[in-house]
């Protein structure tokens, strides 16, 4: 039997309980600033109309059936979701020093790297995450067995990057502890290194010897510029490491719920890198097939078709500059209001912080204030969504921050 001492309760999942208590509130002004999901400007989930045409192609087209995915899954996916990640003309894939597994959207690729990393790795079976950092890579990793650690991230004056806390903690680091790294978006912060520091970050990490592990959940979604928000990993795999990259397609592409995603083992330039990448591949597969055997088909068809379509992928780009083009806006209403309400503090991390989120500063007595008082939602660090804002509900939110900053 499962009695409290060997099975206790577990605490609710803290986003969850914010999602029950804004359903729960009858509020006709109510504002949802917690869920890491695009918004549109009426608050509504968006169908990418990319993603509605290719659903149309596949819908159409008699010859699909519903045979499993190979192990590694989609190989017309997973080819071009490395050439996205690494540039179509990335070395690494001219060299075949890549392998790339499909996997259950970003999460089930931080895992897979996380479990390869628990059997095979032989450095110092320690990760480093940002503190702050997503939630859920603690636990995806010491359930594997790899010790968690942190370096500091986030300057509580200045609202931006801690780099000299973040260097110096990486540099202290065991030599070839496993360091991971946002290369865009950092969630909750949303504040990145700029790519100054990511070349100071390399020299560091290269000289201690550290296994880079990037998780990129929000590529093209920051800037609107797919390159462009991957030039860290870019710049790494220059710099001739050996890496690993996992990818979500749940916010660039609007795949939330269809789990779309890959992981990607990146070899260093060697004379036998592309034998190396062959063994790795073996044990991928293996690992892969215990957990989920093949991995699920309609996500990644779906980006498949728009990430092999020129035209598609065009529109695609157009969709992503749409997004992030409003969140950026939505950024600058949003500092401007509550400048021109003269709230107290500066305010200029709102628009120098980038993608879904924004670290506000907010304390967790002004952040309870707002929800009772003002119907706003946001997670107990002062996290918000900025999806969640829009032009009808800005003034009620810059308002109400303004009430509860004093
Ligand atoms: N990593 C980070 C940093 C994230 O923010 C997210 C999304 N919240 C993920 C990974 C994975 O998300 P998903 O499994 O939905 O792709």
């Amino acid at each position: 039997s499962f009695p409290p001492e060997t099975v206790p309760q577990a605490p609710e999942d803290p986003l969850f309980g914010l999602a029950r208590a804004y359903k729960a509130d009858t509020s006709p002004i109510k504002v949802d600033l917690g869920i890491g999901a695009y918004r549109d400007n009426n608050a509504k989930p968006w169908v990418l109309p990319v993603v509605k045409k290719a659903d149309d192609i596949l819908r159409n087209n008699p010859e699909l059936n519903h045979e499993y995915a190979p192990i590694a899954g989609l190989e017309s996916f997973t080819s071009k979701a490395a050439e996205l990640m690494l540039g179509a003309d990335s070395p690494a894939i001219a060299d075949r020093r890549v392998t790339s597994v499909q996997t259950i959207s970003g999460t089930g690729a931080v895992h897979l790297g996380a479990l390869f990393l628990a059997k095979f790795y032989k450095g110092n079976r320690t990760v480093y995450v940002s503190n702050p950092t997503w939630a859920n890579h603690h636990q995806i990793f010491s359930n594997v067995g790899i010790t968690v650690a942190q370096y500091p991230y986030f300057n509580k004056e200045t609202r931006g990057l801690d780099f000299e806390g973040m260097t110096a903690a990486i540099s202290a680091a065991p030599e070839r502890s496993i360091i991971l790294l946002h290369p865009c978006a950092h969630n909750p912060t949303g504040v990145d290194p700029t790519l100054d520091q990511w070349k100071q970050l390399a020299v560091i990490i290269r000289e201690k010897k550290h296994f880079p592990f990037f998780d990129c959940a929000y590529q093209g979604f920051a800037s609107g510029d797919l390159a462009r928000d991957a030039s860290a990993v870019r710049y790494f795999i220059e710099q001739g490491f050996e890496l690993v990259v996992a990818q979500s397609f749940a916010k660039n592409f609007g795949l939330y719920g269809e789990r779309a995603g890959c992981f990607h083992f990146v070899g260093a330039p060697a004379a036998d890198a592309a034998e190396t990448v062959t063994r790795i591949a073996s044990q991928l597969a293996i690992l892969q097939r215990s957990e989920i055997s093949n991995p699920p088909l309609y996500g990644a068809r779906i980006a498949s078709t728009v990430l092999n379509d020129p035209q598609l992928f065009s529109e695609w780009e157009e969709n992503l500059r749409t997004m992030s083009g409003r969140i950026i806006d939505m950024r600058k209403a949003l500092r401007s209001k509550l400048e021109e309400l003269e709230t107290p503090g500066t305010w200029n991390h709102i628009t120098d912080q980038i993608g879904m989120f924004s670290f506000t500063g907010l304390t967790e007595p002004q952040v309870k204030k707002l929800r009772e008082e003002y119907h706003i939602y946001m997670t107990k660090n002062g996290r918000i969504s900025m999806a969640g804002l829009n032009t009808h509900n800005i003034d009620h939110v810059a308002q109400a921050i303004r009430k509860v900053v004093g």
